[in-house]
């Protein structure tokens, strides 16, 4: 059986899966990136779990046919991950080398925020789509960007930074040095940011009042909004208005014929949504005067990331990573 292995390459667990040609995970395994004391511990371990990866399922039934990975800061031309600040490894990791030693197959490494979006294009609702945006909204904001129908890497790897574009002047502080960045707002972090600010703010009753601050979680206050707690519910207008502010500048921009949203932020569906649609239409440039397709993955939220690893190297297969610069 042809397979290809996507992993993805998080701050805290690393997740890899053996992905079929037409999309299904036969396989997956995780570990914990964080216990990988340098960058050596790292790349061991990783490449033990693909060994393992693939004697579970049988080294006899398997054929490797390349290996998809996404990280942070990763770089699709060099195959390196150079200063990821929620990576702790010193210099630059050359994964692409180093997993091609290893497996002398295919290895396509990009930056992680790209992985949704090849998903989404290879296995999920964008397969007909040439120009759509796919942003997560997990602990932070990333988004990958299809143009033409090919994905837009930028000079080095880069583009789709949405998360550290501003959305408000000398606004909040952001983890990476900068004020008023969207993901300061808009990720699981400035959601409780938010909330602490709203609570303060306001007077409501509301139930996320008897929860300790460092308690708080976007589940706790998405089951509070679905269960109408007033407060629950401007936090998520809040977050939604931010959201679609900056959207309908992107929309301006890239003119796409669809916006996903995927990650754990967007799993509150219409709670974010709906705010983010009013929002857009609040703002957009009057030209845009079709509907905005706002849509959510087609593809399990613990899934998409691993799907788009194994989507990188089907499509490199196909010969169909023509690089837009
Ligand atoms: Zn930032």
């Amino acid at each position: 059986m042809l397979i290809a292995v996507g992993v993805d390459v998080g701050g805290t667990n690393t997740k890899l899966g053996a992905v079929t040609q037409d999309g299904k995970i036969i396989h997956k395994r995780r570990f914990s990136t964080r216990d990988q004391i340098n960058k050596e511990a790292f790349l061991e371990t990783l490449s033990t779990n693909i060994k393992m990866l693939i004697s579970d399922i049988g080294k006899e039934y398997v054929d490797l046919a390349g290996i998809g990975i996404g990280a942070p800061k990763a770089n699709f031309y060099t195959g390196k991950v150079v200063g990821a600040a929620n990576l702790a490894w010193q210099g630059a990791v050359n994964l692409r080398q180093f997993l091609h030693d290893q497996f002398q197959v295919p290895v396509i490494v990009t930056n992680d925020a790209n992985l949704a979006a090849v998903g989404e294009n290879e296995f999920g609702a964008a397969r007909e789509m040439k120009n759509f945006l796919s942003v997560t909204i997990g602990t932070g904001l990333g988004c990958g960007i299809y143009i033409n129908g090919e994905l837009f890497h930028g000079q080095n790897d880069m583009a789709g930074e949405l998360g550290h574009t501003s959305v408000k002047f000398k606004g909040r502080y952001c983890e990476c040095g900068k004020q008023g960045c969207l993901e300061a707002y808009v990720s699981a972090k400035g959601l409780i940011r938010t909330t602490l600010k709203l609570l303060s703010k306001y007077e409501d009753e509301s139930e996320l009042r008897a929860i300790a601050s460092r308690d708080l979680t976007p589940d706790k206050i998405s089951s509070a909004a679905l269960r109408g707690d007033s407060m629950a519910l401007k936090i998520y207008q809040y977050t939604g208005d931010i959201l679609g502010y900056k959207l309908s500048d992107v929309i301006a921009m890239y003119n796409p014929e669809a916006i996903f949203l995927t990650g754990g932020i967007a799993n509150a569906q219409s709670l974010l949504f709906e705010p983010t649609r009013r929002s857009i239409h609040k703002y957009i440039y009057k030209s845009y005067s079709d509907p905005i397709r706002l849509l959510p993955s087609a593809l399990q939220d613990d899934e998409i990331s691993v799907l788009g690893g194994g989507a990188l190297v089907w499509k490199h297969l196909e010969n169909k990573m023509a690089i837009v610069h």
